[in-house]
């Protein structure tokens, strides 16, 4: 039995994770026809998520990546978020698109689009693993989701708790039993 069947319970299995993350690569492949690509992953919680969908994205693609941290009061996200690790290269007139691991609140998500369209880049979209609709306070669009899921706190597939649990390979909820 793997070590962490112990502790977390399966929400999205593995398989049904990489059958969805192939076939949005596949609809971004699509899409992005003739453009110059970059996905913007946000560290940490989107790397695998980022990984797996980049190989599935069959164009000439760079890959960047923007950390991000929200400043919390009380158990709540305030909306301020700060960035800790910034993009290297300049984006103006490049298709930037988003990679996010979850879109709770939508106040990151808020903040990177405004951040990000200030560089003049040619165009600016969203693509998020998971969207919990029940908690948004703000409206975001999202162009590429890949499951929406109830208000739960989830861990794995780059989701932590305390840092830990990043690297199973599924989403799904601690055990409380
Ligand atoms: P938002 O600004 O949309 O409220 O928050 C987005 C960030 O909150 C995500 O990038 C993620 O780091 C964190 N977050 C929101 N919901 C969850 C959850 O259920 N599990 C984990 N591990 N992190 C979450």
């Amino acid at each position: 039995m793997p070590f962490y069947d112990q502790y977390v319970e399966v929400m999205l299995s593995a398989e049904k994770i990489q059958a969805r993350v192939k076939e949005l690569g596949e609809q971004i492949t699509r899409e992005y026809q003739g453009k110059d690509l970059t996905l913007v992953g946000i560290m940490k919680g989107s790397l695998p998520f980022l990984t797996d969908l980049a190989r599935h994205v069959d164009l000439p693609v760079t890959i960047e990546v923007m950390g991000v941290s929200s400043y919390q009061g009380g158990t709540e996200t305030t909306g301020e978020v700060r960035i800790t690790h910034d993009l290297t290269k300049p984006m103006a007139n490049r298709h930037m698109l988003i990679v996010e691991d979850i879109i709770d609140t939508g106040l990151t998500m808020k903040f990177l689009i405004e951040n990000l369209s200030a560089r003049h880049p040619a165009s600016v979209k969203v693509c998020t693993l998971l969207e919990k609709p029940s908690r948004a306070k703000v409206k975001v669009a999202i162009d590429y989701k890949g499951f929406v899921i109830e208000d739960r706190f989830v861990v794995g597939y780059g989701l932590d708790y305390g840092e830990k649990y990043r690297n199973l390979p599924f989403v799904g909820v601690m055990r409380t039993d």
